[in-house]
């Protein structure tokens, strides 16, 4: 039945969660960590996704994450203890509350990396996308009828754009994942990793727009056979690395 489960509600729009996540706001139990290791903070709530996610995370000495699920995730401060903010959950509204602790985060200079469904989140507070993502899914049809969609269990065939620390001995690579197309993109992304499935926009790693923070999207990530791909895991640990400042 949970593989049935699993199976139907794999979806971007499934809601309900039953993946195994460490404790809230639990301890990384992993690797030793040094003294001067980022603190990471990773969010997730809202949409269903494979344990195998965490492992993306563990085995270095350097990054120290901890997991705040929603509701608690955005519920308070984030500035003081968290270096770099990684987003992985899919809340498509979130309160004023909430919206002040993304806003002042992002703009305190900190490193955020957003991931995969996180895409599709916080659709009511359009600064978002506009000022840190540069990218949102579009769900509901603007004045063009556009919207967008989804396809699993796609190979990807991806190549590196430019020259930047984020992609780093990452050379070209396939992955078999899910893609989105016809998303909202803001101009002012700089495209690091593309692919030409022609299910996907394009663009599956890039840099926001955000004047004050470093900000890292990796549209990449769906399900264990991407948090498994080598160049995937080595995108994730240089994006929250680049984004720490390191
Ligand atoms: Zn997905």
């Amino acid at each position: 039945m949970r593989e049935h489960l699993t199976l139907l509600t794999f979806g971007l729009f499934a809601a309900s969660a039953f993946a195994a996540e460490p404790a809230p706001d639990g301890a990384w139990r992993d690797a030793p960590k040094n003294s001067d290791a980022i603190r990471v903070t990773v969010v997730t709530g809202g949409h269903d996704h494979d344990a195998s996610f965490y492992s993306v995370f563990e085995g270095h000495a350097d990054i120290a994450a901890s997991v705040r699920p929603h509701p608690g995730g955005l519920a308070r401060d984030l500035r003081k203890g968290t270096q770099v903010l990684v987003l992985y959950d899919m809340m498509r509204e979130i309160d004023p509350k909430q919206q002040s602790v993304l806003r002042d985060f992002a703009e305190a200079g900190k490193g955020i990396v957003v991931m995969h469904h996180a895409l599709a989140s916080y659709l009511n507070f359009p600064w978002w996308a506009e000022n840190v993502s540069g990218a949102h899914y579009v769900f509901d049809p603007g004045p063009d009828g556009k919207k967008s969609s989804y396809k699993h269990d796609e190979i990807l065939a991806v190549t590196p754009v430019v020259e930047h620390p984020v992609i780093a001995g990452i050379g070209p690579f396939k992955i078999l994942d899910e893609t989105y197309k016809d998303m909202w993109y803001s101009p002012k992304i700089q495209v690091l990793l593309k692919t030409d499935n022609p299910t996907s926009d394009g663009p599956v790693a890039w840099i926001g727009p955000c004047a004050t923070s470093r900000v890292v999207c990796i549209q990449m990530g769906h399900d264990r056979h991407a948090h498994g791909n080598p160049a995937f895991k080595k995108l994730v640990r240089n994006a929250i690395i680049w984004a720490a400042g390191r």
